[in-house]
């Protein structure tokens, strides 16, 4: 599991109960979730480097009673132009939406992006200082609209 060993102690201390070596299946219930269902894994044989994939084991699913589940599996961007319906939206081959570095609008004119959703997965720090500096931008840009609509008035 990529999360640091003290991390995963403070998960345990608050109750978290970590299944290793099992991969999630699906969802039970019909309106509301009712259970998880999942399979139990093994390492597989080691590739090249070393490493052990883990592989299915047979006959091993199980289902985990639960009445709340919250899918955190990974940190790949949502496939924004097709979920907004904008195929006008320029993103980069991972998926981060593409902006003007210097006015942080994306090619959607008057909409602006910052954040991990132009860097992909990073540090909170930054997402401050690129939505402090997004704001900023939107501020110039709505001037700026504004000057222009007074003086066409
Ligand atoms: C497990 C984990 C641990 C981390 N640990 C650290 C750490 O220790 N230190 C650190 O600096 N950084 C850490 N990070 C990274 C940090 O959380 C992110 O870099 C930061 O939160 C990015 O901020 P953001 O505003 O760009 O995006 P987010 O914080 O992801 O905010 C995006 C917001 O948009 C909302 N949203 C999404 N879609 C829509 C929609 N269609 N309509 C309306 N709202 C929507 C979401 O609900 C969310 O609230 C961690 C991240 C994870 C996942």
């Amino acid at each position: 599991m990529p999360g640091s060993q003290r991390e995963v102690l403070n998960a345990e201390e608050e109750g978290v109960e970590f299944c290793w070596l099992s991969a999630p299946d699906g969802f039970t219930g019909k309106t509301q979730v009712s259970g998880v269902k999942a399979s139990r894994m093994r390492l597989g044989p080691p590739d090249a480097s070393g490493r052990q994939a883990p592989e299915p084991e047979p006959d091993s699913s199980f289902t985990l009673k639960a009445d709340l589940a919250i899918k955190a599996l990974g940190f790949d961007p949502e496939p924004l132009p097709a979920l907004f319906d904008a195929p006008e939206l320029a993103v980069s081959r991972w998926g981060t939406v593409r902006i003007d570095p210097k006015t942080q609008m994306t090619s959607l004119p008057g909409v602006f992006a910052a954040g991990d959703i132009v860097r992909g997965a990073s540090l909170v720090v930054w997402a401050i200082r690129d939505g402090r500096d997004a704001a900023q931008q939107m501020h110039k840009h709505l001037a700026a609209h504004a000057v222009a609509a007074q003086a066409a008035a």
